[in-house]
């Protein structure tokens, strides 16, 4: 089967995203909410939660959310659906997903941790906060 329909490729798609989208936080400082001063995930890895209005959610090492406000997952879902069926596209990627996501008023602050358990281990840390109060994105 061969779609010509241009206009629904560029959906399935997703467009690369600008770097300043992304904020780093210092590994022993807490992810605070930019916009309302509400400490997301504490120093030591705790999430608050429920968090603040703003933030839309805590995604934990590329492995799983912390929270996910309402519908996030399903719309993950469904972009990875389209992802794969869609041979033209590169493939799916949560991580340009969620930055996806966030635009065009949102951001993500990420934190590294460093530290030990049966060896070294990295914990990566992706808050995505929206300076409006979500509404659903709508799919097509
Ligand atoms: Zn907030």
């Amino acid at each position: 089967m061969h779609s010509g329909d241009d206009e629904t490729l560029k959906i399935h798609c997703l467009p690369v995203v600008e770097d300043e989208l992304v904020i780093s936080i210092d590994e022993g400082h807490a992810i605070t909410c930019p916009f309302c001063g509400s400490v997301v995930v504490t120093i030591a890895d705790g999430c608050v939660l429920p968090p603040c209005e703003h933030t839309q959610f805590i995604f934990i090492n590329g492995e799983g959310f912390e929270y996910a406000e309402a519908g996030l997952e399903a719309w993950l879902k469904e972009q990875e659906e389209r992802a794969d069926e869609d041979e033209e596209c590169c493939g799916f990627d949560v991580w340009d997903a969620l930055q996806t996501y966030v635009e065009p008023d949102g951001l993500i602050l990420e934190r590294i941790d460093h530290g030990m358990a049966c060896g070294p281990i990295k914990l990566t840390i992706w808050v995505g906060i929206s300076e409006t109060v979500p509404t659903l994105n709508p799919i097509g």
